[in-house]
C-alpha cells in the first residue's frame, strides 16, 4: 500500500561516488533534501580499486573541490598513501593520486551525509519515477513509500539490472554481493528513456598474508605531503606501501588455455566494456606479444589484510583464477579472498541530457555517473556535483551551471558525453582536454571557486581562503614585475651556478623567474628578502610567469572557440526547413538539439560546410525577425 512519506525539493537515488557529490550540493546550496540507497553500509563504496585521482581524474578531484564538493578532503582524510604523478614533465599533465583506505574513506562520507542540515539519508529501494506530463514529481519504493520533489537526480551506477558473471556462471545482483536494481530500469523505460548496455569487471582481493613481497619492487609514497582539497592542511600521514609484479609466460599460457571458458570469448557478456581498464584475458589477447603485464598489489586499507590485484580484472572461472594468481611471482601460494568479476549493467545513453545533466524529455529529472555511460569514481563524483547544483538552480527557476570545455575538466566531460555519446564506458585523459594547459590541477580553485559561489556552494571560509591566495599571486607577480637585480659578481655567480647566462644590465626578476633554469625558490635564496609565501602561492607564480606565453595562446584559442560557443540555437530553430544541410547533419541536429553553435560543430556527422549554411540561415533570420533571434 503506497503512503506519502516526505516532500523534498531535491530528491537523490544512490550514494555512491555521484550520488554523494549530488545530495550535499543540493541541501548545502539550502535545498530540503533526501539521499536514497539499497545499502546504507555501502556509502561511497569502491567496488573497484582503492585509488583516487591519477592523471585528468585527479584534476576533476580538484574542480570538485573548488566547487565545493566532498571528494578531494574525504581523499585527504582517509588516504594511506599520496604520490605525485608526472612532476618529470610539464604542470598541465601534474596528477595527484592516493591510495583510500575504503573503509575509512566510506566512514567518514556516511557521517558528513548524516551531519549535514537539510539532508534525510534513508535506506530504500527506489521501484518507480514519478512523472506527470513532462514533470518528475518524485519517486516510489518498494515498501511503498512515496517521496514527493520537484527535482529527482538518479545516481544508480552499476546497479540498473546488474548482472553478475564469473566463467559460466551468472546471477543477477549489484556489485560486491549487493541486490540490483529492476524496477526501476523498467520505469525509466515507461517514461521513454533509452537504455544502454555495459558491463565493467574487477580483479580478484588476495590475503597480504600469503604474499611473498621478497619478489616484489616496493612502491612508496611521496615523502612530501599532497593535498586534493585545498582547504586541507599539509600533514604527513604514514604512507603504506604498493607493490610492483608481473604476470609470467606461465600465466599467459593458463589464460589461453582457458579462453573457451571466458564469458567475454564465449559470448555471455553481451555489455561493452572499458577500453582503458581491460580485462587481463583480454590483455593477453590483444598484446600477445608482450611476454608480461604489470600487476600493482594494492592495500585496501590500514586494518585489512585484503590486497587489490591491479591490473588483473577478470571474469574467468574461479579455479582458473587460483591457477593464474599462483604463477605471478611472490603469489605462488597466495589465498584468494574474493574472486573477480565481471558485472553487466544498464546505462543512459548521455545524449539524452542537457549539458546540465537534467533530461531532454523529462522536466526536473537529472542524471549522474556511471549511469551516464561513465566509469571512474572520479568522473561520477564530477557528474554528482554538477547534477546536484543544477537540481538545487532548477527548484529556484535559476538558470542552470554549465561548465565549457574551457572551464574545467567536468566541462570537457560532460560536453563530450552529452554532444558526442559514448559506445563504451568513458575514461576521462588529458588528451581530452583541447585547453589543457589553462586546465592545470594547481589552478582548479582560481578557475571554478567563483562558480561555486555565484550558485551558493561555496562557503565563506574557502571563499575567503581563494581571495587571499588570488591577491597573493597578483600582489607577488607585480612585486617580480616591478623588482630588479643588478648585474653583481654574486648575481653572476649564481646565474652561472644555475647554468644561466650573465646579465648585462639591472634585470626584473619576472624576466629571470622566465628562464626555464630559473625557480622561484632560487630567486628567494639569491635575493634573500622576499616574503614569506606559502607554498601553492609561490607555485602559481612560477607556473604563471614561466608559462605566460603558452597560456596567453591558449586563452586566445578559447576567445575564438567562446565565439562559437556564445552563439546561441534558438529553442524554435526548424532544422529541417534549412536548404543545404547534409542529411545525417539534419538528423543528429534534430536529434541532439545542441544549444550553441560551439556545441553543434562537435557533433560527429556535422561538417564545417553544415555550420556555415547554419550560421547563414540564422543570420537571415535574425534579419528578418530580430525581436526572435
Ligand atoms: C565490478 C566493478 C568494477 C569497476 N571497475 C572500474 C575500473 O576498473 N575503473 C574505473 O574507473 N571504475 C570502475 N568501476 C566503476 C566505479 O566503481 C564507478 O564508476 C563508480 O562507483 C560510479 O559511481 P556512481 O556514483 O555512478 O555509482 P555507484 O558507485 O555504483 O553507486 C550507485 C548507488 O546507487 C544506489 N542505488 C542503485 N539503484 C538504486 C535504487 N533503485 N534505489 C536506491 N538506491 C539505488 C546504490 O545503493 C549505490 O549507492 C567499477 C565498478 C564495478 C562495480
Amino acid at each position: 500500500m503506497e503512503y506519502l512519506a516526505g516532500e523534498y525539493d531535491v530528491i537523490v537515488i544512490g550514494t555512491g561516488h555521484a550520488g554523494c557529490e549530488a545530495a550535499l550540493a543540493a541541501a548545502r546550496m539550502g535545498c530540503k533534501t533526501l539521499v536514497l540507497t539499497l545499502n546504507m553500509e555501502n556509502v561511497a563504496f569502491m567496488p573497484c580499486n582503492p585509488a583516487v585521482g591519477g592523471p585528468a581524474k585527479g584534476h576533476l578531484v580538484r574542480e570538485i573541490d573548488a566547487l565545493g564538493g566532498e571528494m578531494g578532503i574525504n581523499t585527504d582524510e582517509t588516504n594511506i598513501q599520496v604520490r605525485m604523478l608526472n612532476t618529470g614533465k610539464g604542470p598541465a599533465v601534474h596528477a595527484l593520486r592516493a591510495q583510500a583506505d575504503k573503509k575509512l574513506y566510506q566512514a567518514r562520507m556516511k557521517k558528513v551525509l548524516e551531519n549535514q542540515e537539510r539532508l534525510d539519508l534513508k535506506q530504500a529501494l527506489v521501484e518507480r519515477l514519478l512523472v506527470k506530463g513532462e514533470s518528475v514529481e518524485g519517486v516510489v519504493t518498494r515498501t511503498g513509500a512515496v517521496f514527493k520533489a520537484r527535482a529527482v537526480v538518479i545516481t544508480t551506477g552499476t546497479f540498473l539490472r546488474g548482472r553478475i558473471i564469473i566463467g559460466d556462471v551468472s546471477y543477477s545482483g549489484g556489485p560486491n554481493g549487493q541486490a540490483p536494481s529492476l524496477g526501476l530500469a523498467e520505469s525509466l523505460k515507461e517514461i521513454g528513456l533509452e537504455l544502454g548496455r555495459f558491463k565493467t569487471g574487477t580483479p580478484p582481493r588476495v590475503n597480504r598474508r600469503s604474499i611473498d613481497f621478497s619478489k616484489m619492487i616496493i612502491q612508496p609514497g611521496d615523502e612530501k605531503p599532497h593535498n586534493f582539497s585545498f582547504m586541507s592542511r599539509k600533514r604527513y600521514r604514514e604512507q603504506i606501501p604498493c607493490w610492483l609484479t608481473y604476470t609470467s609466460e606461465e600465466t599467459h599460457k593458463i589464460i589461453r588455455e582457458n579462453l573457451h571458458r571466458s564469458p567475454l570469448y564465449s559470448g555471455m557478456i553481451e555489455g561493452i566494456g572499458p577500453r582503458y581498464c581491460p580485462s587481463i584475458e583480454d590483455k593477453v589477447v590483444r598484446f600477445a606479444d608482450k611476454p608480461n603485464h604489470q600487476i600493482f598489489l594494492e592495500p585496501e586499507g590500514r586494518d585489512t589484510e585484503e590486497m587489490y590485484v591491479q591490473g588483473f580484472s577478470t571474469s574467468l572461472p574461479e579455479d582458473v583464477q587460483i591457477k593464474m594468481l599462483r604463477t605471478i611471482p611472490g603469489l605462488e601460494r597466495v589465498e584468494m579472498m574474493r574472486t573477480g568479476y565481471a558485472i553487466e549493467y544498464d546505462y543512459l545513453p548521455p545524449t539524452q541530457l542537457k549539458l546540465s545533466l537534467e533530461t531532454k524529455k523529462i522536466k526536473g529529472l537529472f542524471s549522474a555517473g556511471q549511469l551516464n555511460g561513465t566509469s571512474g569514481y572520479e568522473e561520477a563524483a564530477a557528474q554528482g556535483i554538477i547534477a546536484g547544483i543544477n537540481a538545487a538552480l532548477y527548484v529556484r527557476d535559476r538558470e542552470p551551471l554549465i561548465l565549457k570545455r574551457s572551464d574545467a575538466y567536468i566541462g570537457v566531460l560532460i560536453d563530450d558525453l552529452v554532444t558526442k555519446g559514448t559506445n563504451e564506458p568513458y575514461r576521462i585523459m588529458t588528451s581530452r582536454a583541447e585547453y589543457r594547459l589553462l586546465l592545470r590541477q594547481d589552478n582548479a580553485d582560481l578557475r571554478l571557486t567563483q562558480m561555486g559561489r555565484s550558485v551558493g556552494l561555496v562557503d565563506d571560509e574557502r571563499y575567503r581562503v581563494f581571495e587571499q591566495k588570488s591577491r597573493l599571486i597578483e600582489q607577488e607577480k607585480n612585486r617580480l614585475a616591478e623588482t630588479s637585480v643588478a648585474p653583481l659578481e654574486e648575481v653572476q655567480n649564481f646565474l652561472l651556478s644555475k647554468g644561466s647566462s650573465e646579465i648585462k644590465q639591472h634585470t626584473l626578476l619576472i624576466d629571470l623567474l622566465k628562464r626555464p633554469e630559473i625557480s622561484y625558490a632560487d630567486l628567494r635564496r639569491l635575493m634573500g628578502d622576499f616574503p614569506d609565501l606559502p607554498e601553492e602561492v609561490a607555485e602559481q607564480v612560477e607556473v604563471q610567469v614561466k608559462y605566460e606565453g603558452y597560456i596567453k595562446r591558449q586563452l586566445e584559442q578559447v576567445e575564438r572557440f567562446k565565439k562559437l560557443e556564445n552563439k546561441k540555437i534558438p529553442e524554435w530553430i526548424v532544422y529541417d526547413e534549412i536548404k543545404g544541410l547534409s542529411t545525417e547533419a539534419r538528423q543528429k541536429l534534430n536529434k541532439l538539439r545542441p544549444l550553441s553553435v560551439g556545441q553543434a560543430s562537435r557533433i560527429s556527422g556535422v561538417s564545417p560546410a553544415d555550420i556555415s549554411i547554419l550560421l547563414v540561415y540564422m543570420e537571415q533570420k535574425r534579419r528578418e525577425a530580430p525581436e526572435e533571434a
